[in-house]
């Protein structure tokens, strides 16, 4: 999508510190760090949030759930991590792109603000 920032980091048009990619996802460091670590998971397609995926995107929301263990090894992250979805407006969704973020680093409370 054009004017979506995220789509922009995936496809190099805006700089950001991208740590893996490869033909489905990008991952890359969160501009306001929530955590020692703190990355997002992006698909490359665009897709707004959980709310608007398709059975087709199946292997594809698969596939980020596969890949966060590699990235949590890669960003050396031990003892635990938390990985969270924000859809919506409740849930303070601000970048209308799916994404994931994987946070580590620090002991997270429970329940979640
Ligand atoms: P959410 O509020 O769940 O939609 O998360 C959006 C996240 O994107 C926030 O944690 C922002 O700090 C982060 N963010 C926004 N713009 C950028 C950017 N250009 N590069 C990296 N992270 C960004
Ligand atoms: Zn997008």
């Amino acid at each position: 999508m054009s004017d979506c920032i995220f789509c922009k980091i995936a496809s190099h048009e805006i700089p950001s510190e991208i740590v893996y990619e490869d033909e489905k996802i990008c991952v890359y460091k969160d501009l306001s760090p929530q955590a020692p670590v703190h990355v997002l998971m992006i698909p490359k397609k665009h897709i707004e949030s959980l709310d608007d995926v398709t059975e087709e995107d199946q292997e594809l929301l698969g596939y980020m759930l596969y890949k966060v263990h590699d990235i949590v090894k890669l960003m050396g992250i031990e003892n635990g991590y938390r990985v969270v979805s924000n859809n919506g407006e409740d849930a303070f969704q601000t970048v209308k792109h799916m994404h994931l973020h994987i946070l580590g680093g620090r002991k997270f409370g429970w329940p979640p603000g």
